[in-house]
């Protein structure tokens, strides 16, 4: 079984300077888990958590450009993130497919950049409400999957994420994401062989310290992406602790 990775994507939230102060909080209250704990941040705010994160805790972006350097006004290459000391990187979160048109194709390509840079790409993908309601979840985020991970290796984690858990409230039952973490290791077999054993699949939407320890006890989970519980330092040293 993969280590359990603890990822908080902390989204458009946190300057610098309040970056800094949430590390220096973290380095106080932090005991060291049995997860590992990574942090994906807002680009301008990883050269201050790079300096003053505990010793341990990796660091993360929240996307990345498809191509490797040049006129692409306003992007963040892959190359850029590894030398500010990245490790990690999401890729496809709902919120970029919803709000800038990303396709499973620019998720693809997004990953094969940030591999081919020594960075691990966090691939999400998850369905909305109305393919739920639909009971079509599994078909649905598998072809998602497919699509976003075409020509991607497997140094690779998998983030499912249905969009109607995310910030909501609502949580997907540990049973409903160990059916989707399931159906998504099957998968990952298939594309990848027995590498697929190691890949951690992580379990987001509406994660906290009361419910993480039962969705990251199923077989087939490795940990969670989680939002809004990534922001206070004592909520994510209670997922720590619980983990
Ligand atoms: P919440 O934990 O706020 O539901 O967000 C989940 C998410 O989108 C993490 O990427």
């Amino acid at each position: 079984m993969p280590q359990n990775l603890l990822a908080l994507n902390w989204k458009m939230n946190k300057t610098p300077a309040e970056a800094r102060a949430w590390a220096e909080e973290l380095r106080e209250k932090l005991e060291p888990g049995e997860a590992e704990l990574a942090v994906m941040a807002p680009s301008i705010t990883l050269p201050s958590l790079a300096a003053h994160l505990p010793p341990g805790v990796a660091l993360g972006a929240q996307d990345v450009s498809k191509h490797e350097s040049g006129a692409y006004t306003g992007e963040i290459s892959a190359a850029m993130l590894v030398d500010v000391g990245a490790k990690y990187v999401v890729v496809g979160h709902s919120e970029r497919r919803e709000y800038h048109g990303e396709t499973d194709a620019d998720v693809a390509a997004k990953a094969k950049q940030a591999q081919a840079n020594g960075l691990i790409p966090i691939v999400c993908v998850g369905e909305g409400l109305d393919v739920r309601e639909k009971g079509e979840q599994v078909a649905y985020t598998l072809k998602q999957l497919e699509g976003s991970l075409s020509g991607v290796g497997p140094d690779v984690v998998v983030a499912y994420e249905p969009v109607w858990a995310i910030g909501t409230g609502k949580t997907a039952t540990a049973d409903d994401a160990e059916e989707l973490a399931a159906a998504i290791r099957d998968a990952l077999t298939e594309r990848y062989g027995s590498d697929a054993d190691g890949i951690r699949i992580l379990y987001g939407g509406s994660v906290k310290a009361d419910n993480i320890a039962s969705i990251c006890g199923q077989p087939n989970v490795n940990g969670a992406l989680v939002g809004g519980a990534s922001l206070k330092v004592p909520d994510v040293v209670g997922m720590n602790d619980a983990l």
